[in-house]
């Protein structure tokens, strides 16, 4: 059996990227300041890097699964060109308005554990960092370490019982704030 590896779960919209409503073309994709500096750190340490994000544009009917996925080969290619990459993406593509509840929108705790058993991750060593409370609850439900940061809809979110020291202005802050446990 091969030994588990934690992971860093990443939110993507408003934590990597610039938050814009149902993004889905890599044209209208900007990184957030820091981001692709923060990935290629994770990567360094040797913890898996997995973006969940809740795409609920799909059960809307705005776009589909293959443009998301488009969109996700286009950021592995950007990425690639700064040395940095993400090992794996998971995103629900449910709304529980139009297709039922689900097991995998946030704040369920369902990529995490997805990922965890399809990459064998050790949780006790892994985090998340997000810019909304169902980012935090996802990571809280899962039973890993949480970080919210004030990108995207970070300085919105109200009502959190978060440590003053889990709040961050950005995801770079938040991975060079944790103590990464590499050996
Ligand atoms: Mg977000
Ligand atoms: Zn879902």
């Amino acid at each position: 059996m091969t030994s588990q590896r934690p992971a860093v779960f990443l939110d993507r919209d408003g934590t990597i990227n610039v938050e814009k409503n149902y993004l889905h073309k890599i044209t209208d994709w900007a990184w957030i300041p820091g981001a692709i500096d923060a990935i290629r750190i994770i990567n360094e340490t040797g913890y898996l890097v997995i973006v969940i994000t809740n795409q609920s544009g799909i059960a809307r009917g705005y776009y589909g699964e293959e443009d998301v996925n488009q969109l996700h080969n286009q950021v592995d290619e950007l990425l690639a060109k700064e040395n940095a990459h993400i090992d794996a993406y998971y995103f629900c593509p449910h709304h529980p308005d139009i297709s039922g509840a689900c097991n995998c929108r946030k704040p369920s705790p369902g990529m995490i554990m997805t990922a965890q058993a399809e990459y064998n991750i050790d949780l006790s060593k892994s985090l998340i960092i997000g810019d909304k409370s169902s980012d935090v609850e996802a990571g809280r439900n899962a039973g890993i370490a949480q970080y919210l940061v004030g990108t995207g809809y970070g300085k919105m979110q109200q009502g959190l019982d978060l440590p003053h020291f889990c709040i961050k202005e950005n995801i770079l802050d938040a991975v060079n704030d944790f103590d990464f446990i590499t050996s």
